[in-house]
């Protein structure tokens, strides 16, 4: 078989297919408290989506174009970190996704 240019040749973690479900997810942890890159791509890692900086921060860039998170620094000792927060925006959509998620899972686990 040919190999594809992407690092994630594996259709497991199909970032294409996945990238909703990761933005979903990002939204989320932003929801719950404030996330930076690093962390993020640990805690999609925990979950099994394994991406690269070059994947996770157009995600995050596009949530925030979206107006659905905020990005501010934060110092971290030496070092300047840029942390993310939702946006009342982003938690009506959030609240929005829920509904929508938890009608498809239904559907998907159910096979109707
Ligand atoms: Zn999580």
């Amino acid at each position: 078989m040919k190999k594809t240019k992407t690092d994630y040749d594996d259709p497991a973690v199909d970032r294409d297919l996945y990238s909703g479900l990761m933005r979903l997810h990002i939204l989320h942890h932003a929801v719950e408290g404030p996330i930076f890159g690093l962390g993020m791509a640990e805690e999609l890692a925990r979950h099994g989506y394994r991406i690269s900086p070059g994947t996770l921060y157009p995600l995050l860039h596009g949530l925030e174009k979206k107006g659905y998170i905020s990005a501010s620094e934060h110092r971290d000792g030496k070092s300047l970190r840029k942390v993310y927060r939702a946006t009342p925006l982003g938690r009506k959509a959030l609240k929005a996704a829920k509904a929508k998620v938890r009608e498809f899972i239904g559907e998907l686990m159910e096979g109707r």
